[in-house]
């Protein structure tokens, strides 16, 4: 045997020992590895959330080759808080630890941490939990169970993209010597690393070859195949800078050949892109996306405790915009506007401060919804949050992405600055009038964001996992909702500003369902709020590049109303029929931290909860 096929030998041997290894970790015989906390014998639990026979056990019962892992005395002491930090510190981990998507070790490790996390919550006595750990252990199962079905789909979709990409398999092996230690002699690494080239030549001369793809499928599949590109990328140049100098023999082998499919790569990144997904890279006005069809879409709507189907959410979406209409025509011939929303709306987005004078606004606007809540005696200020924000200005650059101001820790107003074109400042300006502002100041401010991250931070954080739009855009609308009940807006304008964006919200529901579920376009989704919802043509445009590109999950646009539906159905059924009143009603909600508001609605009429217990509330009611 040659010293290179032995360091062949050697490094096959390992990548296929590995996963036993895994294996072994996850089976209890090695516990050492990967922070999970040790267990090294299997004590008897006799803790109220011991290990037990139950429905829950049965129902969530996993495969061969996992322990079912037993509780330590930590667990015991602080309840189902304690296991989300836990798994949530697990995630983190193996995410840090294996950063290829493909990687069928990590994939190895992912699953075993998933299905023991799945065994650990089976053995739990749910019916002997407190009612604040059952809620906790629903969402903790939830939140394990969704993590498998994302695993699940991830797994067929890389495989589905990586058909595209012939060389993936040999670049695992290249980039397995620094990921997981493997023996890789430099000879073969050159070997590994001109195999890698020459494969991907070869794809490319095939692909230049082909007609532009016109399916939407193909084209989604090469979007994504550009993506595990980046991530191969990235990993075969940390694997060369993790060899190159330090290894003399590394570097006179495989110096050249790791430049030529350095190149090879690339030049295969650019026809998938161009060709096969048919994106123009230099184009960045381009709304570049992925939706995530129907069956993923209604396991997103499970796990986010939504009792309703795709179309039925569409319909609440319809019956919404319907009533900000009417109200809109009503606003409309208050100022003699013969009930025409859109000569109403251009008047109102004439109405902007003087360039300067923005910060100033943004600032009596905050003071003005603090003094309009403690009058009214509507939810606890504490002096801490009152004051502690500061403004800032949003870059253009920002700007292209958020057209209106954001909120959060911090106010960051979007106005036009002297860097852009006259159109681009004329359409800032129309954008973020005054009255567009009034209702977006306390959305982000006081009680909205900058509220919620004040509690967040200081009650149950351990609740951060479960963040959800739901909780935090739903409780910011539901304000606005609340607030235009209680006469807020006095002025047909202020009115307007307010229904702008409560229609805004409604249709968010529409375009974003629409396009999640595959049915229309980005540029229909544009089109559909400039026309409907009376969008300067940039906004709409920048509002659907945030909700594709932005990073968002899926339900996020459709979550801010409803969830605000949520919480207003709740104040009907709890404070209007004086079960509480409206400042311990709002108070316990945010110190809630993140909860579906189905069970929080369960915690505050007092029902009993299930293991079992699925998203069964339809909160909305048509008046
Ligand atoms: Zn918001």
């Amino acid at each position: 045997m040659t010293r290179t096929l032995r360091s062949f030998f050697i490094s096959t041997f390992w990548l296929k020992s590995l996963p036993i290894l895994a294996l072994l970790y996850f089976s209890g015989v090695k516990s050492e590895s990967f922070g999970q906390e040790s267990e090294p014998t299997a004590t008897k639990p006799t803790s109220s959330i011991a290990a037990t026979d139950n429905s829950a056990a049965t129902r969530n019962a996993s495969g061969p080759g996992v322990s079912l892992a037993t509780l330590s005395q930590t667990d015991k002491d602080t309840g189902i808080a304690s296991l989300i930090l836990q798994y949530q510190a697990d995630q983190k981990t193996l995410q840090r630890r294996f950063r290829l998507s493909i990687d069928p070790i990590g994939i190895d490790y992912k699953t075993k941490m998933l299905e023991a996390w799945n065994s650990k919550l089976a053995a739990i006595d749910f019916e002997k939990l407190a009612y604040d750990d059952q809620i906790d252990w629903l969402m903790l199962d939830s939140e394990v169970r969704h993590d498998s079905e994302l695993l699940a789909s991830q797994i067929v979709r890389d495989e589905e993209s990586k058909k595209l990409i012939p060389y993936a398999e040999v670049l695992l092996l290249y980039v397995a010597s620094k990921e997981h230690g493997s023996v890789l002699d430099a000879e073969d690494a050159a070997t590994l690393l001109d195999d890698i080239a020459a494969k991907a030549n070869a794809t490319t001369t095939d692909v230049s070859k082909t007609l532009k793809c016109d399916d939407s499928t193909a084209a989604t599949v090469a979007v994504h195949a550009v993506s595990m590109i980046d991530q191969l990328t990235r990993q075969i140049q940390d694997t060369h800078r993790y060899h190159d100098s330090y290894d003399p023999q590394y570097t006179w082998w495989a110096g050249k050949p790791f430049e030529a499919a350095k190149q090879a790569i690339a030049a295969h990144r650019k026809v998938v892109c161009e060709v096969l997904a048919g994106l123009d890279e230099n184009d960045t006005e381009k709304i570049v996306g992925v939706p995530i069809g129907a069956v993923a879409f209604e396991k997103e709507l499970r796990h986010a405790w939504i009792a309703y189907t795709a179309p039925e959410l569409v319909a609440i979406g319809e019956y919404e915009l319907a009533w900000c209409d009417e109200r809109f025509k009503e606003a409309a011939d208050e100022l003699n506007l013969d009930g025409d929303w859109r000569k109403a709306l251009e008047h109102v987005k004439s109405l902007h401060v003087e360039p300067g004078d923005q910060p100033n606004l943004i600032r009596e606007l905050a003071w003005e919804a603090i003094r309009f809540l403690e009058g009214n005696d509507l939810i606890t200020i504490p002096e801490m949050a009152k004051q502690g924000w500061r403004l800032e200005m949003m870059s253009p650059e920002a700007q292209r992405v958020n057209p209106y101001f954001l909120g959060g820790d911090n106010i960051i107003v979007s106005f036009p600055t002297n860097t852009m074109t006259h159109a681009e400042k004329l359409m800032s300006l129309k954008s973020n009038n005054i009255h567009f502002c009034r209702p977006t100041v306390h959305h982000e401010l006081v009680p909205g964001h900058h509220l919620q991250y004040y509690v967040l931070e200081r009650y149950r954080p351990y609740r951060q996992l479960f963040s959800s739009p739901f909780w935090m855009e739903g409780w910011a609308l539901y304000w606005e909702m609340q607030l235009w009940d209680m006469g807020f807006a006095t002025s047909p304008e202020d009115r307007i500003g307010m229904l702008f964006w409560r229609r805004h919200r409604a249709a968010r529901i529409i375009f974003s369902l629409n396009y999640q579920l595959g049915k229309w376009s980005a540029e229909e989704c544009v089109k559909y709020l400039v026309d409907r919802v009376g969008h300067e043509p940039s906004a709409a445009a920048a509002e659907v590049r945030r909700s594709i590109m932005g990073g968002y999950g899926p339900l996020y646009q459709a979550g801010y109303m409803l969830g605000g539906l949520q919480l207003r159905a709740l104040h009907a059924e709890i404070v209007q029929t004086g079960k509480m009143n409206n400042r311990d009603f709002h108070d316990s909600i945010l110190k809630e931290n993140y909860i579906p508001f189905e069970l929080l609605r369960m915690k505050m009429l007092a029902k009993p909860l299930s293991a079992e217990q699925l998203p069964a509330w339809k909160f909305h009611t048509q008046k």
